[in-house]
Parts: structure tokens; sequence; C-alpha cells
């Protein structure tokens, strides 16, 4: 693959290409790395397949339209993506504070992009070329493409259409939208009057007609309703979701104030070829070379890793992705894949490891509903829970086939599975469980339980713990008849809607006597559009309109965080507040059922012990550095005031104190000079000062 070369980021480049003018230039919130799991990128790619020339602008300064400027004004258009992720998911934590590093950077430096940066990213195309084309997507634009809720300024906002002016929003995955945008913009047409490409949205203005509300165009409660009315907010996320799926969902309407944003169906899922097609395009895999020797932690994370499908159809509540990429799964084809690894496979002396093989989630390979007419009718979130659909094709055979054959590929070590499996659905296929098991497992496999409650769990779109109880009962089994110590890895969410303190207590209690113990917990964050975030705003699950209870204060998160990793001694002092809190007294002892000791752990004692001690030790030696400033500038004042010694001692001025003022008498007063040849002390004022008028204030003069 190092034959290929990646885009140009400069006009120089864009010269060296013989380009004298671009078409898109493609503006993006993350490093330029030439691989397809970075969206700007495969975008890029598959327009340049198009035949068109195309340029990166990555991270640019925001502050200024100059980085704008670079390649000369567009043909076609602008471009904008804020990145791979939400960028405030990417600047700040569950309590809104700023993260240490951005894994999209180089370095992980934090800061390279703005906050909400596609509307910063629109507004500069706009100054630098006004009148030019600007087409916003990625994960911000598309999953705040109607009123949203935003968790960090805690407010309802209105549709990113209408705050990024862009010309079209194009929502989802990007490539056949985008495709069919660019071709019409190229035959010559206006954009204004492309309005019907599956996958987009735009924006009404006020002087044009709303469409008709039919069977399919749906009026959503306008952006002033929802803003004012929770229930009318969940009730917009109710028929969002229930028109995501390409072959029945209807064009969506939503006034905001004078205007509108119309929101088309979604664009249908690609086929095997096309996706091959797109995998196979020239990427570099690498980042740019102008990042010379600085690491981009999400491309180390992603650099052996080939992804093999595409959706997901477990309906998470709290993943945005099946409204980003959609519950129909597509996956590539083996030979697409076994070539993209054969690229990637390193010399029989050296041989490569794939850190993974997977997608969304690892085992959905070539599985999803097998029913057309069903499908073309169906509104469900979820293909799995409350129970699998009987229309669900969930044989894994053709992904048990895709692994066998990587890991047999001339050099290729070892073939490892990192996302995260969905166990449900596994165990529906156990012969995937084995296989799994028994050649794909590097010591720890990611499973996502994420809480134990049942009433949480519903809540969450998850299985039941039974089910994921069973799961760990076979992957037990299975590692130790392969005699292999392997270990799951359980995340957990703590702080999530409908999860109250006492049900917290009792996950803790289920994790402890089912022996799983997890460092990966994750406060819950209300991203955009997902069906958590509505009940964390609403207080209502948006499916059936019933009240949910929320833990909104950072106290009560923390101490669900603490509860589910009830095993960290760190934790005691807010496991023991939980417990007390809940009423659960009893779980604090020595018993077999208790979670905490009555006292807090040795280590924790001795850490916090060894904390005061050193916290006395440093009071001390600043206490005593104090007396023996005070003690020197005693002495010093006492030698200073000496008349007699103050020629001989020169009094250094305290860093601490302001600069010493000189007062009468001086050594070149003449009355002092007279007073001391008469050997006289000046007199020592006693009493308080003498009343009587006083003096003007006169400016002695110096010298
Ligand atoms: S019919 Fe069943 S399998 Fe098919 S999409 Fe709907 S829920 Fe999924």
């Amino acid at each position: 693959m190092s034959k290929f070369v990646p885009l140009p980021i400069s006009r120089n480049e864009m010269l060296e290409r013989g380009w004298d003018e671009i078409d898109i230039v493609f503006v993006t919130g993350d490093a330029y790395v030439d691989h397809p799991s970075f969206a700007a990128a495969l975008l890029a790619r598959v327009l340049e397949a198009e035949g068109l020339r195309v340029g990166i602008l990555a991270q640019p300064d925001w502050r200024s339209a100059e980085a704008w400027k670079t390649f000369g004004p567009p043909t076609l258009a602008f471009c904008v993506s804020a990145g791979n992720m939400d960028s405030m998911i990417n600047h700040y934590t569950a309590n809104r504070k700023v993260r240490n590093d951005d894994a999209y950077s180089p370095d992980g430096k934090i800061g390279l992009r703005p906050d909400r940066a596609t509307l910063s990213y629109c507004q500069r195309a706009r100054e630098a070329y006004p009148g030019c084309v600007v087409i916003a997507g990625g994960v911000e634009a598309s999953l705040r493409r109607i009123s949203h809720y935003d968790y960090w300024s805690d407010k309802v906002k209105r549709s990113i259409v209408l705050d990024s002016k862009a010309d079209l929003v194009v929502y989802g995955m990007g490539e056949t939208p985008l495709l069919e945008i660019v071709r019409r913009l190229k035959s010559g047409e206006s954009v204004e009057t492309i309005r019907d490409v599956r996958g987009t949205a735009y924006r009404l203005k006020k002087s044009e007609d709303l469409p008709e509300e039919t069977e399919t165009t749906i009026h959503l409660p306008s952006h002033e309703e929802v803003e004012e009315d929770k229930s009318q907010f969940a009730r917009m996320t109710r028929i969002v979701y229930e028109n995501l799926s390409p072959f029945n969902a209807a064009t969506l309407v939503q006034e905001h104030s004078e205007e509108a944003v119309v929101v088309n169906p979604p664009s249908f899922p690609l086929a095997t070829e096309e996706l091959d097609r797109i995998y196979g395009l020239p990427f570099t895999r690498k980042p740019h070379p102008c990042y010379g020797k600085s690491r981009i932690p999400a491309f180390d994370v992603i650099r052996n890793s080939v992804q093999i499908h595409r959706g997901c159809y477990g309906g998470c509540s709290f993943c945005s992705l099946t409204a980003h990429q959609g519950k129909f799964v597509q996956s590539r084809s083996k030979e697409s894949i076994c070539n993209e690894i054969s690229h990637l496979a390193g010399t029989p002396v050296q041989k490569t490891i794939i850190s993974d093989l997977g997608g969304p989630t690892a085992n959905m390979y070539q599985t999803g509903c097998k029913n057309d007419d069903a499908k073309k009718t169906c509104k469900k979130t979820s293909c799995l829970v409350p129970i699998p659909c009987e229309n669900l094709n969930a044989d894994h055979g053709e992904l048990i086939d895709l692994m066998q054959a990587v890991r047999t590929l001339p050099n290729v070590d070892r073939v490892f599975i990192a996302s995260g499996v969905r166990t449900d659905l596994a165990l529906l296929d156990s012969r995937y469980i084995n296989e799994l098991i028994e050649h794909h497992v590097g010591g720890h496999l990611k499973t996502a339980p994420e809480h134990t409650d049942p009433y949480v769990l519903k809540l969450m779109n998850k299985p039941t713990l039974e089910n994921y109880d069973a799961f760990c009962r076979l992957f037990e089994r299975i590692s130790d008849g392969a005699e292999k110590e392997q270990y799951l890895v359980p995340y957990l969410i703590a702080g999530f809607p409908g999860s109250t303190l006492k049900m917290t207590v009792e996950t803790a209690v289920t994790l402890k006597r089912l022996g799983i113990r997890s460092e990966q917990v994750q406060e819950f964050i209300p991203g955009p559009f997902e069906l958590a975030t509505c009940m964390y705003y609403t207080g209502l699950n948006p499916l059936d309109g019933q009240p949910v209870y929320v833990p909104r204060r950072l106290r009560e998160r923390r101490l669900q965080k603490s509860l589910l990793m009830y095993d960290n001694p760190a934790n005691y002092h807010d496991i023991k507040s939980a417990l007390i809190e809940s009423g659960c007294e009893d779980l604090i002892g020595t018993g077999p059922d208790c979670l905490i000791p009555p006292y807090p752990p040795k280590s924790l004692t001795l850490k916090q012990t060894s904390r005061i001690k050193r916290l006395q030790k440093q009071n001390e030696k600043a206490k005593q550095e104090k007396n023996q400033r005070r003690e020197n500038f005693e002495q010093e004042r006492r030698v200073s005031n000496s008349p007699f010694n103050r020629r001989q001692v020169r009094v250094e001025p305290d860093e601490r104190r302001p600069p010493r003022r000189e007062h009468s008498p001086r050594l070149g007063d003449d009355s002092y000079n007279k007073n001391r040849e008469k050997g006289e002390r000046r007199p020592f004022r006693k009493g308080p000062p003498k009343k009587g008028p006083r003096k003007p204030w006169k400016r002695r003069e110096d010298g």
C-alpha cells in the first residue's frame, strides 16, 4: 500500500499533482489519517474515485477564514465534518470537565478543534468564499439534524441545519448521498434544487410552503413546542425512532419559528459489492507524513484492525449508532476482507497480529433480518430485545468461515476480536462462542452487560442478567476445556436513567455474588439524539411515555460509579455513604454477603495515613521556615534599628515585604547629625499622638 499517496493537504501538494484548482475541500476536526476508519478519508477517497479533485483541510485554525483559502475556491463544494465524534463528547467528560486528551489529534493534543466544530467550520467556509456550496455531515451534524437536547448547555438546541447555514446536511453513512449530490452539482444543477436525496436534510425558508402532512410526510412537534414541553420532546423522539428504517421511513418536517427543517428518509444500505469497492480504494492506511513522529492515539488502536461490517440491530438506548449507521447490517465479502489483511500481513519472520476483526458489534457479520416483507413494515428499534425476533437470521456460519480463513492467511500471526460481543446473539449459535474462545481471545474479551437490574436493562434495551450469566458460564467452561486462562472484561454504565441508588446497591451485590469485577465503569453521558438522552432530559421513556427516575446530581452519579466498582479500596468511603443513604447498613460488615468491611481497608488507611503524614511533614517544614524567616527578620530589624550599626549592616529587602520606606532621621539630615554629635538619642514617643491641628504634609527634598 505504500505506493499510494495521501490526498493533498496544502496548496503545494495540490500543485504537485498538477491541479490548478480543486473540486471538493473536505474540512475535518480530526487529524488526516488516510484509513477507511476515518470518515473524512473514506469519503474523500470515494469522491476521488469519482474523478474529482479533493483536498483535505484537517483541524484548520478556525479563528480566521485564512485556512479555508488554502486551495482557493472549490469548484463544487466544501464538505464539513466535526470528525469521527461529536466535538462536545470529544472535549468534555460526563461531569462537563475538559478532557485531558483528544484521541483523534496528533499526540492526543486537546483544543485543535472548536466546540460545536460543524458550526464554526461552515461559517468560516462562507466567510472565505461567500456563495460557495457548503455540505455538512459526520456524526455531529447527523445526530443534531433536528431539535435536540444538548447536555453541555442543558438546553434544547435548534437543528444544526439552521444554525450551521449549510446548504445540505448529509446524515448517516455519507457515500451514496454525497456522490449523488456532487454528481448533480457537477452537471450544473443548483444546490437549492437538490432536495430529494435520501439521507439529507435541508432548510425550508420562510417564503416557502410547508409540505403537506401525508402518509409519507410527518410533521414533528415544532422546535418551540419541544423546547417548552418535555412530553412533546419525548413524542418527537419516538416518531424519529419509528422512522429510521430506509424501507418505511417518512419525510420528517419540523418547524423552527418561521423556518423549517425537512429530513428526507435515510439512504438504503450498501450492497456487499459496493462496500468491497469502497474498502478496496487506495488508502495509504497511515497518518499524513506532515505529522512526522507524532502519535495519533485513535490510529494506534485501529492500525491493524479490519472493519468487516456496518450497522447494528441491537438497539441499545444509550447508543446512537442505529440512528447513524442504521439497523440493517451491511457486510463485506470474505475475499475483500482477506485481501485487506494480506496487505497488512508482515513477513514470514515478522508476522502480523490483527488487533480486531469486527465492526460496531463483533458478531453481526452476515446476520440480520431474513424476511423481506417484514423488513418493509418493521418499526422496532431492536431485533434482539425483549426476545430475538423470529425473522432474525442469527446464523454465525459465515462469520466462522471468515475467522477460519483469516487466521490461516500467510504471515498472519494471530487474529483477535476486540469489538464488543453481543452475548444474547452469540448464545443463539454456540459454534461461534467455541470458535471465538479457542482462537480469537487475547486473554481478555470485552462484553457489555452494562447493568444487572432488570428494569434498567429493559430501559437500556439490553439482554437480561440470566443471559449474560449463561454466556459467562459457557465462556469459563470452553476456556477451561481449551486450557486457556482467559477473562471477560465487563463494561458497566453508572448513572443511567431509571437507576436509583438502591438499585445500584443491589447491582453491586449481584456483581459480587457472580464474581464479576469491573474496572470499566463509565458514567452515562447524554449524547444528542439517543433514546436514553430523551429519558435523561424529559424523565419519560419516549417509547411508552412512562416516567423514569433520573439520577442527575453529580454526587449520586459518583456514588453509583463507586458501587459498581465495589472492590476498589479507593471507593470505600463513597460506598459506605451510599449504603447508609440507601438504608443498607447491613451490607457493611465482615459477612460473605457484605459489600465492605466496617473499617476502611488497611491499604486505604495506610494510604491515607501516609498522605496525612506527608501533609503534616510539609506543614511542619513550612512552619519551621516561617519561624526562621521571622527570627531573621527580627534580628535584622534589631540590628538595622541601631543607629551605630546602620552603616555596617546591609539589610536585604525581604521578598515578601514591600521595600522599606526610609524615614527620618537620615544620616544626611542636619538635625540628626547635630543630635548625634551631642550623644543624644532620639526621644521615644510614648502614649497617643498629640492632638491639635495637623501640619500640612510636605514633600521632603531629597539629599
Ligand atoms: S422483522 Fe424482526 S428481524 Fe426483521 S427488522 Fe424487524 S425486528 Fe429485525
